[in-house]
């Protein structure tokens, strides 16, 4: 019989696909990483099952124990997946401007999830930030993987993401482009393939315009999961050779594009890093492979990105688009 033991083992090994229409003109050879083909639906789900593993090991985390975090999306759902296989409960924290349909996602994977208001000061009691860090106190047998500073998020891209690249282009990879949120894919992955190509392999990031990693003040964009207004210490910065920053506006538009041209429904982040992927492909040639992670799906940004009035509300929509909101509205 062919089965798996459980949706844990099927995370990973996820496959690699050639972008042929957005990549017109280019001479290089494009190829996306799909993570939504992860179990979860996104990249998460490798540093969720690395970061429990290791706590399991360390005795951080103990039978029937309660991990505690301050996730509302991908995260959170890796988390819940693999702490209901391993009969551990799960609790989030997330703010108040939180879709409803993230919170029932995590709900219907077993997750408890507290919300707590956005219009407090961080030294508020109900803050984000304190809430969590109580109920870490409180709670007994708590423990909180802390994906920001935690060494086995960018450790389990060095040991799944990266061997996988390598193995999947068979050492042909040239390029290696991902978006920057936590640091812990580009990292990971980025030293991994350093060191196997004795450096060879060149590593950038994407990152949305007014973030850290860009230079940028911290200032607000809308592509969600990448972008900081601080330096998590699971980003390792030497790892990076180049970062590209990237417009919502222009992040959207190849968003639908990946859509509508080459059937891959995904999220923002992914749009942005193919973004920047095209950019640094532009100076290649036919023997350079350039991989562009895709963190997650689209199904989770149906009502914004995929949304032709949010779009329009924003300016983001493309010239051949703007036709059609008109035509529905006349
Ligand atoms: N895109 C999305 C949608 C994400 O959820 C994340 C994770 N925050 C990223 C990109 C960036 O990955 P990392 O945290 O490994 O830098």
């Amino acid at each position: 019989m062919q089965f798996h033991d459980s949706m844990i083992d099927l995370v990973g090994n996820t496959p690699l696909v050639r972008l042929n229409r957005v990549t017109e003109g280019l001479r290089a050879t494009v190829l996306a990483k799909v993570e939504y083909f992860n179990p979860g639906g996104s990249v998460k789900d490798r540093i969720a099952v690395r970061m429990i593993e290791a706590a399991e090991q360390s005795g951080e985390l103990e039978p029937g124990g309660t991990i505690v975090e301050p996730t509302s999306g991908n995260t959170g759902v890796g988390l819940a997946i693999v702490a209901q296989q391993k009969g551990y409960r799960c609790i989030f924290v997330c703010p108040d401007k939180v879709s409803t349909d993230k919170i029932n996602v995590l709900r219907a994977y077993g997750a408890e999830v507290v919300v707590c208001p956005t219009a407090v000061d961080p030294e508020h009691p109900d803050s984000y930030y304190n809430v969590s860090d109580r109920l870490v106190r409180e709670t007994p047998g708590a423990w909180k993987p802390d994906q920001y500073s935690n060494p086995n998020n960018p450790l389990s891209h060095y040991h799944s993401t990266g061997p996988e690249l390598w193995e999947q282009t068979e050492g042909r990879i040239t390029h290696f482009v991902t978006g920057i949120g936590t640091g812990g894919t580009i990292s990971g992955t980025g030293r991994y393939l350093k060191e196997i190509s004795d450096g060879r392999v060149k590593v950038v990031g994407a990152d949305p315009e007014g973030s850290v990693y860009s230079g940028g003040s911290g200032r607000p964009y809308l592509v969600e999961g990448v972008g900081e207004d601080f330096w998590p210490t699971a980003y390792d910065a030497e790892v990076t050779d180049e970062i590209v920053a990237v417009s919502d506006k222009d992040s959207f538009q190849m968003t639908r594009r990946l859509a509508k041209e080459e059937g891959l429904l995904v999220g923002g982040s992914c749009g942005m890093a193919v973004v920047a992927a095209l950019r640094v492909a532009e100076g290649l040639g036919p023997d350079d492979v350039v991989v562009v992670l895709l963190p997650d799906s689209g199904r989770g940004y149906l009502s914004k990105i995929f949304n032709d009035e949010w779009m329009a509300d924003y300016g983001f929509l493309a010239e051949g688009d703007q036709d059609r909101v008109a035509d529905v509205v006349a």
